[in-house]
């Protein structure tokens, strides 16, 4: 968890952000946001809970009245701002009208909030012009504290503990369910407090990048692609793909492994304050090209990760965002060859004013499982 006083300065940034592209009222409901700006991990249920910032007033909290003691018990209990509970039959639409003063203008909505509850936004307000808010808390997201970047690194060393056992579990005659249960209870073992996703696709699975755990046995010479990532008690995400090979691949997969490990060490040193995501994604793309690879690498390069494991910035082909010290995101090249076979490699990575550090440590060397 984050200090109070930091909470306090996004709150503060928020405000002027709010300020500079004039927006008059900012709604934030349960979600990665909300969790980001005042410490609040809300379950999102049918009944409404709203952070609402104005850009010169006190923000204030408006839940359910059967919630209020857990909102207060969160960090945000601690900024001597109102919690305000609203009883069954009020509508807390009118609570939010009538304490924040506003009725028409410009309103910002977190990018995860409800349809439903949008919908009511312009119901209740129909003079008020809906928008996301995410100019607004994505410009703070987007580049880490020092508190937040030593989460990170935290879950990052978990997830690499785990990788570190998965040799352990990859047997020939194993199903990919098997071998993703016992990760899983290895993730929590490891420090998460809650288990993402676990990918473990063994041979022709390997080319879909996605692949949910099938009852496919494992086979002597099959790549196995192990992408997994779980959220640590701070709230940050760990995530972080290794690929491993039952015994001998072929001449062929280690050649194409090869390249790949070049593409994505190429994409990581392109990284630096002021680099445009799409050099980045370039530097290993045009890797994977030259040995006509590059048509298999059928996703971007990354994505940003912290509360959440896909945020900005994203690294793709045609993302112009400029990379700043203190974002965080991954680089994830891969190839996926239809029926055939796949591979990646993913790593963290901060930006750093000395250049990029990659926050998994095990090695990304093809895994050979002696069997
Ligand atoms: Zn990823
Ligand atoms: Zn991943």
């Amino acid at each position: 968890m984050a200090a109070t006083s930091d909470y306090l300065e996004r709150i503060t940034r928020a405000q002027v952000h709010m300020q500079e592209l004039g927006i008059d009222l900012m709604l934030v409901t349960p979600s990665a946001d909300l969790r980001y700006l005042i410490g609040y991990n809300a379950i999102p249920l049918e009944r409404i809970t709203a952070l609402v910032i104005s850009p010169h007033n006190e923000p204030f909290l408006v839940v359910p009245r059967l919630e209020v003691s857990t909102a207060t018990a969160s960090p945000f209990g601690n900024f001597g701002w109102a919690v305000i509970g609203w009883a069954e039959n009020d509508n807390p639409y009118d609570i939010i009208r009538d304490v924040s003063g506003f009725t028409t203008g410009r309103v910002a909505v977190d990018n995860h909030m409800w349809a439903e509850r949008v919908l009511k936004i312009q119901k209740y307000f129909p003079l008020a012009q809906i928008e996301l808010a995410t100019p607004i808390i994505g410009a703070i997201r987007i580049t880490k504290t020092p508190t937040e970047l030593d989460f990170l690194r935290e879950a990052a060393a978990a997830i690499d503990r785990v990788h570190a056992q998965v040799p352990d579990l990859l047997k020939v005659g194993r199903t990919e369910e098997e071998v993703g249960r016992d990760i899983s209870e290895l993730i929590l073992a490891e420090g998460h407090v809650r288990v993402d996703f676990v990918i473990v696709a063994s041979g022709p699975n390997g080319a879909s990048p996605h692949h949910e755990l099938s009852n496919r046995v494992i086979i002597a010479g099959d790549p196995v692609v192990v992408d997994i990532g779980g959220t640590m008690p701070s709230g940050y995400c760990s995530d972080c793909t290794r690929t491993y090979s039952m015994g001998d691949p072929g001449s062929e997969y280690l050649e194409r492994y090869k390249i790949l490990q070049r593409a994505q060490v190429l994409s990581t040193k392109a990284i630096h304050h002021g680099a445009i995501s799409y050099t980045i994604d370039a530097a290993g793309r045009n890797e994977l090209s030259k040995n006509d690879l590059a048509q298999y690498f059928i996703h971007r390069t990354g994505h940003g990760i912290g509360l959440e494991t896909h945020e900005e910035p994203y690294i793709g082909e045609n993302n112009e965002t400029i990379i700043e010290n203190n974002m965080v995101f991954s680089i994830e090249p891969g190839f996926y060859i239809e029926g055939v076979h796949g591979a990646r490699i993913e790593d963290i990575v901060i930006c750093t004013p000395d250049g990029p550090e990659s926050i998994n440590k095990q090695s990304r060397d093809l895994v050979i499982i002696e069997i």
